[in-house]
């Protein structure tokens, strides 16, 4: 099977491709940097130039993983309009784009699945993320309502939704604070598992999604958030 991962260049992106390639797929990392395809999923046409060259490369694509994503802090007080408006492409039009662009490889594949990288987020109601929060809760709604849609279609549509996760970005995050050990703490404290999430660990929820072993698994969001949405 030929997959595309978006945002495939680090963290849950990367373990992703790794463990598809470790299965036997040929997975491709689509990245603003550092990917086998450079791609920037906010641009409709380097999106549509990606598909091209993986199906120039490979022949065929059976699976999209839409990975990419980009964060925000902050409330609805005093919004950032255009870092809202940022987000959104990313986030949400970047999941649209690139399904759209593989819709006919999709279809023309016996074991098509698009899988989307959601986020507690979407469902927990978080401090500070407003418009991160709403643009993964987009992608959970999108997830189900592109199931619908695509059952005839024979294309699968299901997302992980992570907690917090030991990646780059949450290195990141940590940096920008003032007591990143702190920080770092109050994170794990919020995991009832006690420790952040892997990125292998939603990468193999991911592999499960987009394999042909979940046929029958379809419209799902698979909570991989060591129990943060349902917990206490
Ligand atoms: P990361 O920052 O390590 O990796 C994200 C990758 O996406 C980077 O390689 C980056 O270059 C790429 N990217 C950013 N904008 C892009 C664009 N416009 N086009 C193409 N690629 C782009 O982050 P991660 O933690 O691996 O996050 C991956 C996904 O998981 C994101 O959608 C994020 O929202 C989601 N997520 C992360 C966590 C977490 O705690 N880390 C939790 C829930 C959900």
């Amino acid at each position: 099977l030929v997959a595309i991962v978006t945002g495939g260049a680090s963290g849950i992106g990367a373990a992703t491709v790794t463990l598809l390639r470790a299965r036997g797929a040929t997975a491709v990392s689509l990245d603003i940097s550092g990917g086998d395809v450079m791609c920037d999923v906010s641009d409709t046409a380097q999106v549509a130039a990606a598909v091209a060259e993986v199906i120039a490369r490979h022949g065929a694509l059976d699976i999209v993983v839409n990975n990419a994503g980009i964060g925000a802090s902050g409330t609805i007080e005093d919004p950032d309009l255009d870092e809202w408006r940022r987000l959104f492409e990313v986030n949400v039009l970047g999941a649209v784009r690139m399904s759209n662009a593989a819709l006919p490889w999709l279809t023309a594949s016996p074991h098509a699945s698009i899988v989307n990288t959601a986020s507690v987020a979407a469902d927990t109601g978080l401090v500070m993320r407003a418009a991160y929060s709403a643009s993964k809760g987009a992608i959970t709604s999108l997830t189900r309502s592109m199931a619908a849609d695509f059952i005839p279609l024979g294309i699968r549509v299901n997302a992980v939704a992570p907690g917090t996760a030991a990646t780059p970005w949450v290195a990141r995050l940590l940096d920008k604070s003032d007591d990143p050990e702190l920080a770092l703490q109050k994170l794990t404290a919020r995991q009832p598992i006690g420790r952040l999430i892997t990125a292998e660990e939603i990468a193999y929820g991911i592999a499960y999604l987009a394999s042909p072993l979940s046929a029958s698994t379809t419209g799902t969001v698979l909570p991989i958030d060591g129990g943060l949405h349902s917990l206490r």
